[in-house]
């Protein structure tokens, strides 16, 4: 017969912590509510199982960098042209397009919301479990270059691989040397057909051969971003300026 006084330690073990620290109150209620022994364990199980849940979404939200507060909650699609609550509702409810490694393309001016609508499909996305990181396309530039300085650029972009979306936030703005765009276009040759990648940009692709080296470079980076890919062009005013505008007004 197993020890019952071992019980701790085998959950311990077994690293069912919830069901560690619940057993005894839920034996209480099964007992009072004459529950079959499957009954109790099964609500064991959905306790353990639900904490897990949790844990997992806490880890995702964590490791996602998202920025705070600019969740689809916030987001004011009244005023803006081009995309709509659905269109980024459909992107978050049927993450298809995920799975399949496609990527979307956020274009517009400064100001009229792109970064705070990649946050939100970004949170959307996490909340769905799925692994997201949001980083400004200089920073990740910045961290590939030191990556390949050091050698281990091959090795930075496998680790990436664990998130399935990659956010690069603003790739209008990455400095053009030569090392900078070689990196860009490692990631994104890396990342094609294998993770999605979230781009926000205020150029148009006509404009992006100042983002690359060359242009065959910006022709085949461009390629391989578009050839499954959503993009959407948000128009309207700047969000930013309106916002500022209206504070400047009322403190008249
Ligand atoms: P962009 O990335 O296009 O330059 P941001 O997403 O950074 O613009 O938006 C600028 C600021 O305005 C941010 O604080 C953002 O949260 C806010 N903002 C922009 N558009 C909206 C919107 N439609 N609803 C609510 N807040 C917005
Ligand atoms: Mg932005």
């Amino acid at each position: 017969m197993a020890n019952v006084a071992a019980l701790p330690i085998m959950l311990k073990s077994l690293r069912l912590a919830c069901i560690g620290t619940h057993w005894q109150t839920l034996a209480k209620k099964a007992t009072a509510e004459r529950w079959v022994p499957e009954h109790y364990l099964a609500e064991l199980c959905a306790m353990e199982l639900a904490t897990r849940e949790d844990k997992r979404l806490q880890r995702y939200h964590k490791e996602s960098g998202l920025p705070p507060g600019k969740t689809l909650a916030s987001f004011d699609f009244s005023a803006l042209e081009g995309v709509s609550l659905q269109q980024i509702n459909a992107l978050i409810q049927n993450p298809h397009w995920v799975e399949q490694g496609e990527n979307l393309l956020l274009f517009g001016a400064s100001g009229i919301g792109k970064t705070h609508l990649a946050s939100s499909i970004g949170y959307g996305l996490v909340e769905a479990g799925i692994r997201v990181k949001f980083s400004s396309a200089t920073h990740m530039v910045q961290e590939l270059q030191q990556a390949k300085q050091n050698l281990g650029l091959a090795e930075a972009l496998v680790k990436l691989d664990k998130f399935t979306v990659l956010i690069l936030d603003d790739l209008g703005y990455v400095k053009k040397t030569a090392q900078e765009t070689s990196v860009l276009f490692e990631l994104i040759a890396h990342r094609y057909e294998r993770g999605t990648l979230i781009i926000t940009s205020n150029q148009a692709f006509k404009d992006w051969d100042y983002l690359f080296d060359d242009s065959i470079m910006t022709v085949a980076a461009i390629d391989r971003l578009v050839h499954h890919a959503t993009i959407m062009n948000c128009e309207g005013e700047s969000y930013r300026r309106k916002a500022s505008l209206k504070r400047m007004t009322s403190a008249q």
